[in-house]
């Protein structure tokens, strides 16, 4: 029997499965397709990505460095209001490679991590999980102790384990470019109702242009308007849900969700690659398989680390649905240097922040 059966090798799966095995445990993380695709995420993170890659990860990941964005209330010709840090505040990064990167980590820390086997089943026991796949060769059914859903916002362990929903599922989409280009500032168009488009410049790797909305409202025409606006070809198009959350419960008798499946989002942007990460490091740090309770200290742990930021992230979304003549308002006061942490809105009251609002009113 494994301590850990893992369904999805995307980041969290795969941080998750790293951290657990290097503590010991019998790790097996399965991936449905091709561990890294689709791609359906635009790899923007802040520098903190480093701290959780392996030697040379930067070399082969990085694509541009980005010190600010550029808010528009409307389309590319409309003013733009920027914001921006004096050090680098992300980067640009190859989430394919990424992904292929933090599963090859697992590994070499001693997890079985395979991909071409699509979770079907979760059945909890009394002392253990039952976890059934398709896999190359048929059904396989494995027993672990306990088992981890890492399985993105459409989380099938979720569903099994007939836990809660996030609250929304966001409908996002990309496409790209082939201009090359180096610039350091990302375009945010506040047009697609309750949330944003953007423009992301990849280095040598294109442009990428996106946008996200929930689900109803016309995805593709607003997508469409956007790329009209640039007055460019794209190709590549591709999309993907994005949950907002998060759910109240994300734990269950013997198991427990990570990432998208527990919507560990940041809500006025949708990146879930930090948050995913960071929350498996405190399950593979609080949650003992031999004592299966110990999920209620993960479930504590997480929340303390990021339900702050969630919270205030909550707010800060809001103000992407004020009139325009409010966010004109708005953005004009704000505009300018910040000392922010893109994963973290908390530290709009951090010494770094407060310092660049100061450094504004110098002469
Ligand atoms: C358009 C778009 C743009 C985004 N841009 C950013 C960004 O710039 N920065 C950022 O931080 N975040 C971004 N995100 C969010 C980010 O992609 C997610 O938060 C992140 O991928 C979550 O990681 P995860 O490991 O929880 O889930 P996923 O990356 O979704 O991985 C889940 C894995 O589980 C596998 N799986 C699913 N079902 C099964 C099953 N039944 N059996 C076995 N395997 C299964 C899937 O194939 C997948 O590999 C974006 C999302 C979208 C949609």
């Amino acid at each position: 029997m494994y301590d850990f059966v893992v369904v999805g090798v995307g980041p969290a799966g795969a941080r998750f499965s790293r951290r657990a095995a290097e503590r010991g445990y019998d790790v097996l993380a399965l991936e449905k397709g091709e561990i890294g695709t689709p791609l359906a995420c635009s790899g923007h993170v802040s520098t903190d990505i480093w701290s959780i890659t392996g030697p040379g990860a930067r070399e082969e990941l990085f694509q541009n460095e980005i010190y600010g964005a550029r808010f528009h209330v409307g389309g590319p010709q409309s003013r733009a209001y920027p914001f921006y840090k004096r050090e680098v505040a992300s980067n640009v990064i190859d989430r394919v490679g990424l992904d292929r990167h933090l599963a090859d980590l697992a590994r070499e820390a001693g997890a079985d991590v395979r991909d071409g086997y699509t979770v079907t089943g979760v059945t909890e026991h009394r002392d253990g999980v039952e976890v059934v796949a398709n896999g190359p060769d048929g059904t396989e059914t494995v027993e672990s102790k306990l088992v981890a859903g890492c399985d993105g916002p459409r989380s099938r362990v979720r569903e099994e384990l007939e836990l809660p929903q996030p609250d929304e599922l966001l409908h996002g989409v990309l496409a790209f470019s082939e201009e090359e280009d180096h610039q350091d500032f990302v375009d945010v168009h506040l047009t697609a109702p309750t949330f944003f488009a953007w423009r992301i410049p990849r280095g040598d790797a294109g442009v990428e242009y996106g946008l996200a909305a929930p689900p109803g409202v016309q995805v593709t025409r607003h997508f469409e308007e956007l790329i009209d606006g640039y007055e460019i070809d794209v190709s590549h198009r591709c999309s993907g849900a994005i949950p907002i959350g998060p759910p109240e419960r994300v734990t269950s008798s013997r198991g427990f969700l990570i990432g998208d499946a527990a919507g560990q989002t940041k809500p006025f942007t949708g990146g879930g690659i930090l948050y995913g990460t960071t929350a498996a490091d405190h399950a593979a740090r609080e949650i003992d398989p031999d004592r299966p309770e110990t999920v209620v200290d993960y479930e504590r742990a997480w929340r303390n680390d990021l339900s702050r930021d969630q919270r205030l992230g909550h707010l800060l979304r809001q103000a992407y649905s004020l009139p325009e003549p409010v966010q004109r308002i708005g953005l004009r006061a704000l505009s300018g240097e910040i000392g922010v942490h893109m994963d973290r809105p908390t530290s709009l009251v951090s010494p770094a922040h407060l310092r660049a609002l100061v450094s504004r009113l110098r002469p």
